[in-house]
């Protein structure tokens, strides 16, 4: 009851949010801070969240054996999704070809993009931090799951005496960040106030943006839709033996603020709370996939970087064949693998499958203006995929679950 409360009261917050974004510009400032404030809320306890999830999940599972068949389960899920999702993205963008006749002559330039691209074998590598610290400071997010899954896993190998001490230490740690979690969450409408006022205020050219781009934006949206609607529900029902519905309304709160940060990282705390206390996953799946997913797992994003390839190529008049197709696929696959959780990350990624099939960076130019409100999409699939994840792989270990 309390929490469809708060359901109510963000969907309210995010239409007197519109209003206010549209109609009082110069008070922008007075309410804007208050999504400043709840995004450092919740990336504050990103870090300790994760640690405290992942070893305490870990140490709770006990062997190797279930660990790997664990691993192995996520792995298989993430890249069937998003290879799913990457399908979806070429029949459509085939399909509609919203690049042919585009016009270029909207192609701004891009600055910087070349500097954070990043090779995968090199992302591979920088898994495996230098310094564990550093690498919490920096919010290397592969490395502190990296690290915290390696102590989780030793903590299993000690002697009983210690590892009780130790599992009772990180268990107790958990709990407390899971309250911390749930106070945050209650500034939930306030916050997303402040920043989708902040959004609308800052965008004003939205409606010629919209029409010029508006094929463009229709086949990532319809893609998206066709994904997060029919695809992965029908998953959760073959596979996760569960009801897609009944799970969809006990995500309602991570969805949109996944959907209003635009970061799958910022909304992990609420969805963790949400897989585990709605739709009642165990503690050990949801802390072992879930922050996992968070940075791994981005279906949206996978789809969105296809298109918006296609897109490119098609309004420079470039033919890919289907063997270049395929490398936009492949590509487009690591590329969501390496992008963060956070806002446009997945812009930055599009340079890389861009050069791996030779399309000039600044095509970037060409989608930039409507990134910011595609990324709001993807992002609320890319956790609602990391969400049916871990009831289809607490069902698959024989949990009992409350959708
Ligand atoms: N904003 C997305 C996320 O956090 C990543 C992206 O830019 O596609 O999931």
């Amino acid at each position: 009851m309390k929490k469809l409360a708060l359901y109510w009261q963000i969907l309210i917050a995010f239409a007197l949010a519109i209003v206010f974004g549209l109609f009082f510009k110069e008070y922008i400032n007075y309410v804007a801070w208050m999504g400043t404030l709840f995004l450092k809320g919740l990336k504050m306890i990103i870090i300790p969240l994760i640690l405290s999830s992942i070893i305490s999940g870990i140490a709770n599972i006990g062997d190797a054996k279930n660990l790997g068949r664990l691993g192995v389960k996520t792995m298989l899920y993430y890249i069937t999704t998003s290879t799913l999702a990457l399908l979806t993205g070429l029949i459509l963008v085939n399909i509609f070809k919203p690049g042919v006749g585009a016009d270029l002559g909207f192609v701004q330039e891009v600055q910087g993009l070349a500097v954070a691209k990043e090779s995968f074998g090199a992302t591979l590598l920088n898994i495996v931090p230098e310094n564990v610290f550093r690498a919490m400071v920096e919010n290397k997010m592969l490395s502190v799951i990296f690290f915290a899954i390696m102590f989780g896993f030793f903590i299993t190998k000690i002697t009983p005496k210690y590892r009780t001490t130790l599992s009772d230490f990180f268990n107790a740690i958990f709990e407390v960040m899971m309250k911390l979690t749930l106070f945050i969450i209650k500034f939930t409408p306030f916050g997303i106030f402040g920043i989708v006022a902040k959004q609308v205020a800052e965008n004003d050219n939205l409606p010629e943006l919209l029409s010029r781009l508006g094929l463009y934006m229709f086949v990532v949206l319809l893609a998206l839709a066709i994904h997060a609607f029919v695809v992965l529900p029908i998953l959760v029902k073959w596979f996760g033996k569960s009801n897609p519905i009944k799970h969809l309304k006990a995500m309602r709160l991570p969805l949109i603020t996944a959907f209003s940060t635009s970061s799958s990282s910022a909304t992990l705390p609420l969805t963790m709370d949400a897989v585990e206390n709605n739709s009642g996953v165990s503690n050990t799946v949801t802390s072992f996939t879930l922050p996992l997913g968070a940075t791994v797992n981005m279906d949206g994003t996978a789809l969105y970087e296809l298109v918006a390839t296609m897109f490119i190529a098609q309004a420079y008049g470039v033919d890919l064949s289907i063997g270049q197709q395929i490398i936009v696929v492949i590509t487009g696959l690591l590329a969501s693998i390496g992008a963060a959780g956070i806002p446009m990350a997945g812009l930055v990624m599009i340079s890389v499958i861009l050069s791996a099939v030779g399309l000039p960076l600044e095509g970037i130019g060409l989608i930039l203006a409507v990134d910011r409100i595609l990324d709001m999409f993807r992002t609320a699939v890319n956790v609602w995929s990391d969400s049916c994840g871990a009831v289809i792989i607490a069902k698959s270990e024989g949990e009992e679950l409350k959708v």
